[in-house]
């Protein structure tokens, strides 16, 4: 059959590690390959309770169309709560709700990107952006990292190198796909750089209040004076994904694009959901879910890593993060994450081999494994069996 699809849909290809993570879906596999919050810390009965006084109270506006930049108490809860720990004093009018931080990323490729326009972003950077920002054809330019995240000397050298780039691309905290976090001093740079070269920066920051030690770090945007910082929160988790509720913050020039862009994929993100979420908030405290959260997954990280530290041959690294869901494995350069993690397959056990993070330099040689959703015993057993696997690499 001759479809003639878009330029852009032809360039659009499933990868093998798609196909690869397929099999991870199995029950009897222990996947540490997924990014899913922990579901028995949902306040499901809390929201259950919510729901029902948003039907009897607002029933009928909760069912109705709303505004495209979202439901004012929503947006205002953002600004006044969630922005706050990122250290930035906001109103409602700053924020634009969207249907998850996904879209956020989708609009802004939108927004900014023509095909073959180049793309500043971490080596290695989140798959899901790489994926949204690939379908408007850019160029990616990948910045070496070290254990603080993005080199700053390295992001300097790439915007001299390529001087018509026309975004940046980071995710300071807990960083998916490597767990690593900048310092603050590294993020006011950053906000420099991007007003010296006049560049916008899309700060993609889902995992920020997620940290397990000290207080959230402030945010790029927070040092932001010119307005070229665009931030992407997200409710999905500290909060629970299935609301598909995010934020853009930007500046008014850039958020009013942001709306009209929003308005043309779906008018508006769902005004029942927003209720919800805005009413729990007006009940309850985050803080408090956020807290418990953190206590849990922290346990789980200190899990992994010791179990890492124990089970794997001594030459494999891995990082050490302070928040977030993810660590990232390194393997010895000759090995191929992929391949071996064929041979996890048939343990039962999985992880994301680390390629596709790497959207030119395709690097194989690492590996992400995911902590936050899935029980002590499974830490352990999984780890123990690709480190059975990982043994036979590194015999001599
Ligand atoms: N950015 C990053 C770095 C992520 O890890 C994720 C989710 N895995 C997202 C954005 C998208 O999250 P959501 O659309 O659920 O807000």
């Amino acid at each position: 059959m001759d479809i003639k699809f878009s330029d852009r849909a032809n360039g659009l290809k499933a990868s093998a590690i798609r196909e690869l993570l397929k099999l991870t879906e199995m029950p009897e596999v222990i996947s540490f390959a997924g990014g899913l919050p922990a579901p028995e810390l949902f306040p499901v009965e809390k929201v259950k309770e919510i729901f029902s006084e948003v039907m009897e109270k607002e029933g009928t506006s909760a069912l109705q169309y709303g505004p495209t930049e979202g439901y004012r108490p929503l947006r205002e809860i953002v600004a006044k709560q969630r922005m706050s720990t990122a250290q930035m004093d906001l109103t409602a009018d700053d924020i634009l709700i969207t249907t998850g931080s996904q879209q956020g990323l989708e609009f802004s490729a939108k927004l900014f990107l023509n095909k073959g326009d180049v793309v500043i972003c971490e080596s290695p950077s989140y798959l899901g952006a790489i994926n949204a920002f690939a379908a408007y054809e850019p160029k990616f330019i990948e910045v070496e990292m070290d254990d603080e995240g993005i080199i700053i000397s390295e992001l300097e050298k790439a915007l001299k190198e390529n001087p018509n780039a026309k975004m940046i691309y980071t995710i300071p905290d807990f960083q998916n796909p490597t767990g690593k976090t900048m310092p603050d001093d590294r993020r006011k740079r950053i906000a420099e750089l991007a007003a010296e070269y006049k560049i916008p920066v899309i700060e993609d920051n889902p995992y920020g209040e997620l940290i397990f030690e000290g207080t959230v770090h402030p945010a790029i945007k927070s040092y932001d004076k010119e307005g070229w910082v665009v931030f992407l929160g997200t409710f999905s988790k500290i909060f629970a994904p299935g609301m598909r509720l995010g934020w853009v913050c930007a500046s008014p020039k850039i958020l009013d694009k942001y709306i009209i862009i929003k308005q043309g994929a779906d008018l508006q993100s769902s005004s029942l959901d927003q209720r919800i979420a805005a009413a729990f908030m007006q009940k309850y405290d985050l803080n408090d879910h956020i807290l418990k959260i953190r206590e849990v997954y922290g346990k789980r990280r200190n899990l992994m890593l010791e179990c890492m530290d124990k089970y794997f041959p001594a030459e494999v690294k891995h990082t050490n993060p302070y928040g977030g869901l993810f660590a990232w494995v390194e393997l010895r350069d000759d090995l191929d994450a992929a391949k071996i993690m064929e041979e996890c397959i048939k343990e039962n056990v999985a992880y994301v081999p680390g390629e596709p993070f790497f959207p030119t330099s395709g690097r194989k040689n690492f590996f992400r494994v995911n902590y936050s959703c899935m029980p002590d015993d499974k830490i352990i057993e999984g780890v123990k069996r690709i480190g059975k696997v990982l043994n036979k690499y590194y015999e001599k």
